[in-house]
């Protein structure tokens, strides 16, 4: 049975922030409940029968935008649609039903627990974002109700000043009432993101940042480096000279004091950016390095699945007018993801921007081989701090990483940039500070050379 992860985008957020440029609009909560009912009509619409023959879920990750400045009540519902889907295939699966106890001794009563909008599946992770000055207790309880079992607070900074700077709606004391409501209401598994290389940010600010959320003790920090993306404001004000960012050095100085605090403080490094207590690393990112599958829904919502990653529009009066004037049929499927991904195909002789004018709803970025896949493992892989393991790899493709990547491989070792540590290849410290170099390494990778 292969893993499965669900994405869900919530592109609500209350303004938007300087240096973002995810797609989130501050401007469209007037279209909050169309946009839900459209988000349903699209999980409703896919092929359930034939994922849960083969998939697992184990992870469900709310993200946007804001999904905290929504309704709690529609989250709700489209976790409920959700549960329902999922929750057939643990009913119908075996190997399911047998890694689940529970279903065990109600296999049964199938048709009232269907009904029950319960996940039985308790190794289900099911993450929200959430942003501090969107929260209320009644929003969380409805999120414990709904089974959602870990939360992701947007923080940055506890610094006020560097807050308003980028554009963030709260302030430190907002975050740290989020933080104890959460807790109130019964969240364990919580992460907290932290950026760093923010403009004026100093080493003091973020050694500030890091103590206050230390001292909370949450099981997961994730902390980011500011990328400066052209077209946001922050990138504008930077490049007038009216803002200026720390320079590599101070940034490297920064990423090199979080580690050693954080792994000092019992938080284990185990992916470039995130940290986590033990046993508590995030499902679905590792379910990403690892290159597993995943089903994106929602505007703009990515997906890799059986060989292909493809994504939704980002386009919202597009979106909604497509799901909306769709009609489910009598067995609530609608054309299957492939025959709108074919559609598109038929403009794959046209120029980017004519393509992304007559698009259709779904757009295909890549269609792997075997030799995609590999390189693509790689990649993904030597994000994560343990690195590749050679023996999974080896299971996984039939073939050996290292003789396969040996050129690439000798390079990289050479330049001190990876090792080989027992059964994985792994990033060296010199290899953190420079992965853009290990990345370029191997996307030149071809079977030919
Ligand atoms: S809250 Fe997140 S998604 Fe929304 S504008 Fe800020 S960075 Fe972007």
């Amino acid at each position: 049975m292969k893993q499965l992860g669900i994405y869900i985008h919530i592109p609500f957020c209350k303004s938007k922030c300087a240096y973002c440029d995810f797609v989130s609009f501050p401007n469209i909560k007037d279209k909050e409940n169309e946009y839900i009912n459209c988000l349903i009509k699209e999980i409703e619409s896919q092929n359930w029968e034939e994922i849960n023959k083969k998939y697992q879920v184990t992870t469900i990750y709310i993200g946007g935008g804001t999904p905290s400045f929504i309704d709690a009540k529609n989250i709700q519902k489209v976790l409920d649609v959700l549960k329902r889907k999922i929750y057939n295939s643990c009913i119908y699966n075996e190997s399911v039903i047998s890694i689940n106890e529970d279903e065990n001794q109600n296999k049964n009563q199938d048709k009232n627990l269907r009904e029950s909008n319960t996940i039985r599946n308790k190794d289900i992770e099911i993450s929200i974002e959430v942003n501090p000055g969107t929260v209320t207790k009644e929003k969380l309880k409805v999120y414990k109700e709904a089974g959602i079992n870990r939360l992701s607070i947007g923080l940055q900074s506890t610094n006020n000043e560097l807050l308003k700077q980028i554009g963030r709606i709260h302030t430190y004391e907002q975050f740290i009432e989020t933080y104890n409501l959460a807790k109130e209401v019964g969240f364990y598994n919580i992460n907290v993101d932290l950026m760093l290389g923010l403009p004026n940010q100093t080493i003091e600010d973020l050694k500030q940042s890091l103590e206050e959320v230390i001292k909370l003790n949450p099981n997961h920090i994730s902390v980011y480096s500011l990328i400066l993306e052209e077209g946001t404001p922050l990138y504008n004000m930077v490049e007038k000279g009216q803002l200026s960012l720390p320079d590599e050095e101070q940034e490297r100085q920064m990423y090199w004091y979080v580690k050693n605090k954080l792994e000092l403080s019992e938080y284990k490094h185990y992916e470039i950016s995130n940290f986590a207590k033990q046993g508590m690393e995030s499902k679905h990112n590792l379910n990403c390095w690892n290159q597993e599958e995943y089903i994106g829904f929602g505007l703009s919502a990515h997906s890799y699945f059986e060989n292909i990653r493809y994504s939704n529009t980002d386009n919202v009066e597009k979106y909604i007018d497509f799901y909306s004037n769709i009609k489910l049929q009598k067995n609530n499927k609608i054309q299957s993801e492939k025959i709108l991904i074919k559609e598109n195909n038929k403009y794959q002789n046209e120029t980017q921007t004519e393509k992304k004018e007559k698009r259709g709803i779904k757009q295909i970025h890549e269609t792997q081989n075997k030799e995609d896949k590999q390189k693509e493992y790689m990649l993904l892989g030597l994000r994560k701090i343990e690195g590749v393991s050679i023996s999974k790899f080896k299971e996984k493709f039939i073939e050996n990483p290292i003789y396969l990547f040996k050129n690439e491989l000798a390079k990289l070792t050479e330049e001190s940039l990876i090792e080989i540590d027992g059964d994985y290849i792994k990033l060296t410290s010199k290899g953190l500070d420079f992965a853009n170099l290990v990345w370029e390494e191997l996307l030149l990778f071809s079977l030919d050379n």
